[in-house]
């Protein structure tokens, strides 16, 4: 089918079959050698590479996860970014994946290629090849994505935890939160806030790297730092100390927002950094910049937040509420 034919259509004014051929050519083009069979046939036929898969999905509904009218060439970059995030956090090297999308009659046909495009380039970015899917009419447009990744025989558990780890985090905290406040306030935003929360970028390699370390647990930052640790420190029966002048702020987020860009980095949610405990001699030897936030202790009370005198806060209601 020729582009030209696309342009200006409607999903409901084209064959189902045309759509899924072009979708299809996508994914072949954007793929990489490690499929047997893609998209096209009943089913997908791959080689297994390794002993151990992970798998993980994830579903974005319009009205409750975006709104529209939105950029899709981004969308389709969160909505696999979120799920390559999760094999990030196992330690996991992402190898395929499936996208079902429902679609509304009413949505231009060029709107769904951008999506694709999205998904397929961060894809080929991360090594994940788009093997197939399925499309179906919907009232409401929603995105679900399966991914599957390689697991080398260990992987990064949240339950593994071990007093006296350094509990550490990538990149920022509180950037997505900030970014998108300012984006739904209509301001201007600074780049790496808006990237950060539209276009986060999965620490797929620095999982990989954290396996090999000998990094003992590992979550991404889908619900926020303090919640995130906290499943942790649940799954690991152990408690941890957090040094609240040590979480890397945006300086931008910081300049807009004051004391409320800690809010958003313990409480906003969908940094995708990884958290990370490790002992301090295995953290060396990591070759990522990263930050030490807190310590793992024996503790039974969760994260306990401290000052940067050491002291404990003891209201986190009040700086649940501050924002
Ligand atoms: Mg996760």
């Amino acid at each position: 089918m020729h582009h030209a034919i696309i342009l200006g259509m409607k999903i409901r004014e084209i064959n189902e079959f045309e759509l899924i051929d072009k979708l299809n050519e996508m994914c072949r083009e954007y793929s990489g050698i490690g499929t047997v069979l893609a998209v096209g046939d009943d089913c997908a036929v791959l080689k297994s590479t390794s002993d151990y898969s992970v798998m993980t999905t994830d579903t974005l509904v319009e009205n409750v996860h975006y709104i529209l009218p939105c950029d899709r060439y981004l969308l389709g970059r969160k909505a696999l970014a979120v799920n390559l995030s999760d094999v990030a956090a196992m330690g996991g090297i992402p190898r395929h994946a499936l996208v079902s999308l429902g679609l509304k009659g009413d949505t231009e046909v060029e709107d769904i290629l951008s999506l694709y495009r999205g998904i397929c380039s961060i894809g080929r970015e991360n090594g994940c090849d788009i093997i197939g899917g399925n499309l179906t009419g919907s009232a409401t447009e929603f995105i679900s994505i399966t991914v599957s990744g390689d697991c080398s025989g260990r992987s990064l558990r949240r339950n593994e935890a071990q007093e006296g780890d350094l509990v550490c985090v990538t990149g920022h905290v509180g950037a997505a939160a900030a970014g998108m406040n300012m984006l739904f306030a209509g301001e201007d935003v600074p780049a790496v806030l808006s990237n950060a929360f539209q276009d986060p970028v999965p620490r797929v390699r620095e999982g990989q790297e954290l396996v090999k370390a000998g990094c003992h647990a590992a979550i991404d930052i889908s619900d926020g730092l303090f919640d995130d640790l906290g499943h942790i420190c649940s799954a690991s029966r152990k408690g941890a100390d957090m040094y609240l002048d040590r979480l890397p702020l945006r300086d931008e987020a910081v300049q807009r927002y004051g004391e409320k860009a800690l809010h958003y980095a313990l409480y906003g949610g969908e940094d995708y950094e990884l958290i990370f405990t490790i002992p301090e001699n295995d953290a060396k030897k990591l070759s990522f910049d990263y930050s030490v936030i807190g310590k793992i202790t024996d503790s039974h009370e969760g994260v306990i937040l401290l000052d940067k005198d050491g002291k404990e806060i003891k209201d986190q209601t009040g700086w649940r509420h501050f924002g």
